[in-house]
């Protein structure tokens, strides 16, 4: 698995993305050698909710030369050094305005720093702070080109669903639109294309939705165009930054009590792993879109190295040096564990959501009613079962509340079900 890995960061990581372009079509084309990818395109202009798909941004070269010819900066070698949608640009200029137009990193010298500048009509470069220096140096006037262009095309994503026993559905969701960057973006998707060509292979009882879009626009998008898909999703993982050194975490969803983040938690300790643990944050990856309140999908993520929380973040030190396989391996291992505990889920829903129902009738309350000892007994947990079974928690978690084994919580759930009081989803 570490060489397949290997192989695909390399093949993966020197591709230029951004939110639409010829470099996200061909990173899904990559991963379609793993997974059967559907590939999918939207229009340019294309209203989804509040926004609108911009124009497909591609990208044949960039540099900055000294008065000499001699190349100081080229896109060539690193695509961090052009803002992305970059406008197209020719033209000589002095230091005193091409500084205006250059953005370093304040850490690291050697850093070149990831910038975008997607809805205003712009151009830029990122260069470390040594490249800076040498820049400011050479002889003026700089000659500058930025050969790109803005067009009237499509945004890409791909889509890939494993069916299930079930019509229920988990999404798994990763993002496509950073260029040569390792942890960000590329460990994110390539992880979910191997766990989604692992799945495949297995009977599941959920349903598996992976998606591949570029991160806010793309997944606005989805949801938009997808609406009724989405009514079938239960929960989602966002996975992103799950290759570097560091440590694992795990973003909750935006309950906090949702099942999605019991059952990371338990992977976690069951497996002796040590993990750090964000709370719900209205900043970060698509999670933000699919738990916005027309959709309140708990969305939970585990990562290796969690975005914005390493120094290496958005610049060009989160590179293949960062991250490797065998960290991207140690976090799959975790996502199978997980979908492991996800297949295992066993929820119920009250067909009486409207007031208790009447128990007495069913044979299941005593005879003679009135008495009160204080201690609980088997129609106390009756009454809880049904209280609690709402269809989003799991047996598991009620055994956990009301401290009894789940094998009880079931096999009264199982008797409930037969009574028509509860119905199994
Ligand atoms: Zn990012």
């Amino acid at each position: 698995m570490k060489k397949k890995i290997d192989h695909y960061l390399k093949k993966l990581f020197y591709i230029n993305r951004s939110l639409t372009g010829n470099g996200n079509r061909k990173t899904l084309k990559v991963l379609s050698e793993i997974i059967p990818i559907k590939i999918k395109e939207v229009s340019s202009g294309t209203k989804v909710y509040d926004w609108k798909i911009p124009d497909e941004w591609n990208i044949k070269d960039a540099y900055i030369k000294d008065a000499k010819g001699k190349i100081l900066i080229s896109f060539k070698n690193n695509n961090l050094h052009i803002i992305g949608y970059s406008k197209k640009y020719s033209g000589f200029l002095n230091w005193k305005n091409l500084k205006k137009k250059i953005i370093t990193f304040k850490g690291d010298r050697n850093s070149i720093p990831y910038r975008t500048a997607y809805y205003n009509k712009t151009w830029g470069f990122c260069v470390s702070q040594n490249q800076y220096e040498k820049i400011k140096n050479s002889k003026e006037p700089f000659e500058v080109k930025i050969d790109s262009s803005h067009k009237k095309r499509s945004m890409t994503y791909g889509e890939y669903l494993i069916k299930g026993s079930s019509r229920k559905e988990i999404l798994i969701s990763s993002y496509i639109c950073h260029p040569s960057m390792a942890n960000d973006s590329l460990s994110g998707f390539l992880l979910s294309s191997i766990l989604a060509s692992k799945l495949r292979k297995t009977k599941t009882k959920w349903s598996y939705r992976f998606i591949f879009v570029p991160e806010t626009i793309g997944a606005i998008a989805y949801c938009n165009l997808n609406e009724n898909k989405l009514k079938q999703i239960d929960n989602a993982l966002v996975i992103t930054t799950v290759g570097g050194p560091g440590n694992f975490g795990y973003k909750k969803s935006w309950n906090a009590e949702d099942k999605i983040n019991d059952a990371i938690e338990e992977v976690f300790k069951e497996n002796k792993v040590k993990f750090i643990t964000y709370p719900f944050d209205v900043k970060g990856s698509d999670e933000r879109q699919y738990s916005s309140i027309g959709f309140r999908i708990n969305s939970a993520s585990i990562t290796k190295d969690k975005y914005y929380e390493y120094k290496e973040y958005h610049t060009s030190k989160d590179d293949l040096k960062f991250v490797n396989s065998e960290n991207i391996n140690e976090t799959l291992n975790l996502y199978l564990k997980l979908i492991k505990k996800i297949e295992k889920w066993v929820i119920y829903k009250s067909k009486n959501p409207y007031c208790e129902p009447m128990l007495s009738k069913r044979n299941l309350y005593s005879k003679i009613g009135g008495s009160y000892n204080g201690k609980q007994n088997s129609l106390d947990l009756i009454s809880w079962i049904l209280f609690l079974s709402d269809g989003k928690i799991t047996t598991k978690q009620i055994s956990n509340k009301l401290k009894v084994s789940e094998n009880i919580i079931k096999k009264i759930s199982k008797k409930l079900e037969k009574k028509k009081l509860l119905i199994e989803i």
